[in-house]
């Protein structure tokens, strides 16, 4: 879950800090296709699962920003 945590750097980085009203997929680097595809595929190993699980899990929470 400490992974989770690592991606936030990318909402750190952004200028505001934050904004409930942006959506960030799509915005910063890592929460673009490629890097998104790359935490599905953690996914599938059982060993990088739980990182893939926490990754996943921030974009998708992302990604409800997007919708409302
Ligand atoms: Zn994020």
């Amino acid at each position: 879950m400490l992974a989770g945590l690592l991606i936030d750097v990318d909402h750190l980085l952004a200028d505001p800090i934050y904004d409930a009203e942006r959506c960030s997929i799509g915005f910063h680097p890592l929460h673009t296709t490629l890097p998104i595809v790359f935490y599905l595929m953690l996914l599938i190993h059982p060993k990088t699962r739980a990182l893939g699980i926490g990754l996943s899990l921030h974009i998708l929470l992302d990604g409800i920003d997007c919708l409302i």
